[in-house]
């Protein structure tokens, strides 16, 4: 099967429209620079699915006025390619005016505690922009599965609301977060550091290591648990490191496969996310 590249939303709906009435579809959404994190999600959509489609589009509505939406890394060449080497159906790489047509166009709100709150809080808005793409995305190639990363757990969880709440038949799929060899969780932004910042970097999978061994060890309080964390965390600039609910409330003591814990950190300018599913 020969990879397309699709840029309109017409193209798409047609393409999709195309398919014989068993296809099974995954969509993977990205926003590009793709590396083996999202090249997993990609597998975990082959292995399922008959056509995968993965979207490629820097959304501007999820980037605040001061983030780096313009310097965001960009190479379609190179994530096309990998997605011919996955096997993928279909690359969808839209141009903004394709995908936002209007000035006075409807938008959502991310839920009042869920999209506020961690990244929500930070970075206001920014789930607002991420619910508004998915929603056009999932419309636009109807999907049976939707694979996202556990990397970016609050993204996961209020998109897994959005179909909850607007029942979607999508299925989301949450797959595991993928890692450099030192640890570090791999995001398209760690070129932005330097060997010196990526030191640093690795003091938050330290920090989560130190908490997912305190619980084997039988700690089961968050406080205990995020003062251990903090121990690794020395001198870097953290923004928030929380162990939470799936519902994003603040726990005091955690539960298996209910839990999270969440770590923002900034090195130089670079912002990080890391986290744990306890
Ligand atoms: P992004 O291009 O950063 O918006 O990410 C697109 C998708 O890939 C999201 O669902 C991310 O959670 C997922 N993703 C990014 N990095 C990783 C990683 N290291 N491991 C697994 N999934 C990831």
């Amino acid at each position: 099967m020969k990879t397309l590249l699709i840029q309109t939303t017409k193209e798409l709906i047609n393409y999709r429209n195309s398919l014989p009435n068993d296809s099974i579809v995954g969509l993977v959404p990205t926003m590009g620079a793709l590396h083996n994190g999202h090249k997993s999600l990609i597998e975990h959509s082959r292995k399922t699915d008959s056509h995968t489609i993965v979207s490629v589009f820097v959304n501007p509505t999820q980037f605040g006025q001061n983030e780096d939406f313009s310097k965001y890394p960009r190479n379609i060449d190179k994530d096309f390619k990998l997605c011919e080497e996955s096997g993928v159906a279909v690359v969808f790489a839209p141009s903004a005016n394709e995908m936002y047509l209007k000035n006075d166009e409807i938008t959502l709100r991310a839920p009042k505690n869920m999209g506020y709150i961690y990244e929500g809080f930070i970075r206001e808005g920014h789930f607002d922009g991420v619910l508004s793409i998915v929603l056009k995305l999932l419309h636009l190639s109807l999907p049976h599965h939707a694979y996202f990363g556990q990397k970016d757990a609050q993204q996961l969880l209020i998109v897994k609301r959005l179909v909850q709440d607007t029942f979607l038949p999508t299925k989301i799929i949450p797959c595991p977060t993928q890692r450099d060899p030192d640890g570090l969780a791999m995001s398209s932004r760690n070129i932005y550091l330097s060997d010196l910042q990526r030191k640093e970097a690795l003091k938050i999978p330290a920090g989560l290591s130190r908490i997912a061994k305190a619980i084997k060890e039988g700690e089961t309080k968050t406080s205990i648990l995020i003062e251990l964390a903090k121990i690794e965390l020395t001198n870097l600039d953290v923004q928030y490191l929380d162990i939470c609910d799936y519902n994003l409330n603040s726990i005091t003591h955690i539960q298996k496969d209910s839990s999270i814990a969440l770590i923002a950190a900034k090195v130089g300018q670079t912002r990080l996310l890391d986290n744990l599913w306890i």
